[in-house]
């Protein structure tokens, strides 16, 4: 089977009919393109849950809040295609702005429960404009199953909470976080640092995997938090936007540990680029 490059929505749909028509079992792969190891992690899922893959490639304007940051997005759609091509994909799906969001495009979505803290305060409108975008690649391309990172936790959080609001019959899967061998969390952004914030940017995995052992040993959260930050501070970084325990269902701040799931967030700054990371917390 050749992988298909499709621009149009009317050829996708055309395409997607027979498949269905043949039975198949329809997976997507949402991505912004620059793509690294970890999309490619989330292709090898899909083929774990169904015989048909789509990927998608669409840099989305409207969950930029940060004309500059859309701007210097890495677009690298002939290099995307070639690390595609081995991969037994039968669509990538690169549609336009304009087609996705033609001048009269008047629908907002909202879910402030989830998106107003975190990433959502740094970047207002940023998960509005992902719930857009999520919901319309669902709609195009009627998946049966779609494979998101926990990478982007809050992000994976509040599809799922679309998903079963909208009741979109999609099987949501989140897939972990592929690090390079130092622990830095792949990133298509990863290719904006220099080699000096390079060798700093691992020490954020560091921080995040220090913090659940110090709570382990019965240390005050407040404490663990303070001494990250220090530590971040003390090795480079800029702001750290956020360093928090929450519940890793509601995404409820928590100001000590409970009996739920619990995930570190955590969103700093190194030079001009703005990393984001995260980890689970079994006590
Ligand atoms: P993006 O192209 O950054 O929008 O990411 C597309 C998808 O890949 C999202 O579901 C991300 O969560 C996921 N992703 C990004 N980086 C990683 C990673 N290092 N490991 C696993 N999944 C990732």
């Amino acid at each position: 089977m050749m992988m298909k490059a499709i621009h149009e929505l009317a050829h996708l749909r055309a395409d997607i009919a027979i498949a269905r028509q043949k039975g198949k079992k329809i997976v997507l792969v949402p991505t912004m393109g620059a793509l690294h190891d970890g999309h490619l992690s989330l292709i090898d899922i899909a083929k774990q849950y169904g015989d048909y893959i789509i990927v998608t490639i669409f840099v989305n304007k409207t969950q930029f809040d940060n004309p500059d940051d859309f701007a210097k997005y890495p677009r690298t759609v002939a290099d995307d295609m070639a690390m595609l091509a081995p991969y037994d994909i039968d669509i990538v799906y690169n549609p336009d702005h304009d087609m996705m969001y033609p001048d009269n495009f008047a629908t907002v979505m909202a879910l402030p429960d989830l998106a107003n803290d975190f990433c959502g305060a740094g970047r207002p409108k940023h998960f509005d404009g992902v719930a857009i975008i999520v919901s319309k690649l669902f709609n195009q391309t009627t998946p049966d199953v779609a494979i998101f990172g926990e990478k982007d936790f809050q992000q994976l959080t509040i599809i799922r909470q679309l998903t079963k609001d909208l009741d979109f019959n999609i099987n949501i899967i989140g897939a972990p976080t592929i690090r390079a061998d130092n622990g830095l969390a792949l990133s298509s952004r990863n290719r904006r640092l220099s080699d000096d914030e390079l060798a700093i940017a691992p020490l954020l995995h560091q921080a995040l995997c220090d913090a659940p052992k110090k709570l382990k040993q019965g240390q005050d959260w407040q404490s663990i938090r303070e001494d990250a930050l220090c530590f971040l501070q003390s090795q480079g970084f800029g702001d750290v936007e956020y360093f928090a325990l929450c519940d890793a269902v509601t995404l409820q701040r928590l100001s000590q540990p409970t009996n739920s799931d619990m995930r570190i967030l955590t969103a700093v700054h190194l030079g001009n680029v703005r990393l984001i990371d995260n980890i689970a917390v079994i006590l």
